[in-house]
This record gives structure tokens, C-alpha cells and sequence, in this order.
């Protein structure tokens, strides 16, 4: 995996969901935005060598917490995450750090959250205290209410980054690029000649918009000069556009509303 770095990390957002195929890349990810979050230098963070850093990497920093499901009688871990843990995580939430700027917790196996579990995440989600960030590493975020995923930046790491269609991501970007110079006519005319798409083709495209988003609102790709109130809300409207498209609503319609809503928010978001 390619190491992570944050140019600055004040602008991590509250609330991630990793999701992988492979759980280690997936907490080795999670470990990293940790450390950045914790790193005493937050420019270009983690700097891997502070003191803050070393303790993340040897797993002993006290901001870092990690919530794992429990083990039964027999050692075996529990199918499912308990919503007591969940809700002792969100009011551990609002004690102070300890000795970062940050306090950051790293859910291992977030999607094996019932939906109790889920919905006591999603308060504090919802309402995040200030400083703290959730790391959700899943298998499948699917598993994940959509309520919850509206919540976090979404990253995936390797595996399915392999499997990333490229046609869908050169059109997501040239997409974000339409919106980003806030060209109406053009915008549209981008719609109409994209909604005859297929169904698959159009999913691909939605996931790939959703991905550059996150990427961005996280620092991890140019921005193209959008705000991140806007990219929070192009995100948003991305997965509108997927969950219409999973229930059969027509592209055609799909792409008109893609049309109208990208711009809607220029101006007063902006
Ligand atoms: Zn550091």
C-alpha cells in the first residue's frame, strides 16, 4: 500500500468508512490516518518519526482507540459488534484527548454492527464532538445503512481500487471538472450526451464520483478549487443518483437531476 500522507491534517474528516476485501490493508490504513491525526508536525502528517507517531505505530498511543467485537466463552470472537460498545464509544467521545490534538477510533469490523449498534453510531455520527474521528473498517460496506454512509468519506484500499473501471473514473473527473468551473450549459450538454448509458455503466460512473469525491474532501486529490461544503454535497447527490439507479429509476431522469442539483448549491455553498 502506498503510504498515507495529509498535507494538513485539521482538514481529516470526522468520520471514514474503509472498506477492503483485505481486512489488514484495511486497518493498516486505518492505522495510518491515525497516526496522522495524532502526528505532533500536521503538515504532510504522519512524519513517522515524533514522538506522537511512534507511539501510533507501536499501537500505544492513548488517542488511538480500537473497538473490536468481543471474544465469547471460547475465545471466538463475537458475530456482532454490541450496540453497549458502541454507545461506551460515543460517550468516550466526549472526554478530552489525552495528548493529541485529535482522538480517533478505529471500529475493526464496522459492517458486523447490527442495526442497534448502527443507529447508536449514527447519533454521534450525526453530531460528532469536536476533534474526533471514526475510522469504519468493513469488508462490505453495503452493510452499512445509508444513513450511516451519508455520514463519512468513503475510501477504498487495494483490491478493489484494482478493479476501478477507468472509463467511469476519466468521466467522474471530467464531470467534477464541468462543476468545478461552474459551466451550466455545458454541464448539461455533458448530461445528455452521458444518459444513454447503461445501467452498469452508469453505476461504475456514480461509485467512481463518490470515490474522487472522498479522495478530495480528505486531501488526497486536487480539489479543482471547490469548497468542501460543495464537495460534501456533490458526494451526496452522487449517492442519490446511485440509490435511484438501484431502484430502476431511468438514467435519462437520473442524469437530468445530476444536471440541475450540481450547480444548485454554487453560490450559497460555495
Ligand atoms: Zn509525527
Amino acid at each position: 500500500m502506498a503510504a498515507f500522507t495529509i498535507r494538513d491534517a485539521k482538514r481529516l474528516s470526522h468520520a471514514y468508512i474503509l472498506s477492503s476485501p483485505d481486512r489488514e490493508a484495511c486497518l493498516a490504513l486505518a492505522e495510518e490516518i491515525a497516526a496522522a491525526a495524532v502526528c505532533q508536525r500536521e503538515t504532510d502528517a504522519p512524519c513517522g518519526q515524533c514522538r506522537a507517531c511512534r507511539k501510533a505505530r507501536s499501537g500505544n498511543h492513548p488517542d488511538i482507540i480500537h473497538i473490536r467485537r468481543q471474544t465469547d466463552s471460547k475465545g471466538q470472537p463475537r458475530r456482532e459488534l454490541l450496540v453497549e460498545q458502541i454507545r461506551q464509544m460515543a460517550a468516550d467521545a466526549y472526554v478530552l484527548p489525552n495528548e493529541a490534538a485529535r482522538k480517533v477510533y478505529i471500529v475493526d469490523d464496522a459492517d458486523k454492527m447490527n442495526p442497534a449498534a448502527q443507529n447508536a453510531a449514527l447519533k454521534t455520527l450525526e453530531e460528532p464532538p469536536a476533534g474526533v474521528i471514526f475510522l469504519l473498517c468493513v469488508e462490505n460496506a453495503g452493510l452499512l445503512l445509508p444513513t450511516v454512509r451519508s455520514r463519512c468519506v468513503e475510501l477504498r484500499t487495494n483490491g478493489e481500487a484494482a478493479e476501478e473501471d477507468e472509463g467511469a473514473v476519466k468521466l467522474a473527473r471530467s464531470f467534477l471538472k464541468l462543476v468545478a468551473r461552474g459551466d451550466e450549459a455545458e454541464l448539461c450538454r455533458w448530461c445528455i450526451q452521458n444518459d444513454r448509458l447503461d445501467k452498469g455503466e452508469a453505476t461504475a460512473f456514480f461509485d467512481s464520483l463518490s470515490q474522487q469525491l472522498g479522495a478530495m474532501l480528505c486531501d488526497q486529490a486536487d480539489n479543482l478549487g471547490l469548497e468542501r461544503g460543495r464537495l460534501w454535497a456533490l458526494r451526496k447527490l452522487a449517492e442519490t443518483c446511485s440509490a435511484w439507479l438501484q431502484v430502476n429509476v431511468g438514467i435519462r431522469q437520473v442524469f437530468g437531476l445530476l444536471a440541475v442539483d450540481a450547480l444548485a448549491g454554487h453560490g450559497n455553498r460555495g
